[in-house]
């Protein structure tokens, strides 16, 4: 079965997509390792899907 996220709770409020409550906006989100390594920690991780809002 899979399991789909249905919300995004983010901080980064310099993106586009983000909107009041800390919520995404996106459709998709996609979260890749720091430097192509194999991650171990939530710090390691990061969202490509970000935009600055002021592009
Ligand atoms: S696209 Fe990524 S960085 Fe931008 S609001 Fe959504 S989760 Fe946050």
């Amino acid at each position: 079965m899979n399991i789909i996220a249905t919300g995004v709770l983010c901080e980064v409020n310099t993106c586009k997509n983000w909107t009041d409550g800390n919520k995404c906006s996106a459709d998709v989100i996609y979260v890749v390792n720091f430097d192509g390594k194999q991650t171990s920690e939530a710090e390691e991780t990061g969202c490509k899907t970000f935009e600055p809002s002021r592009s």
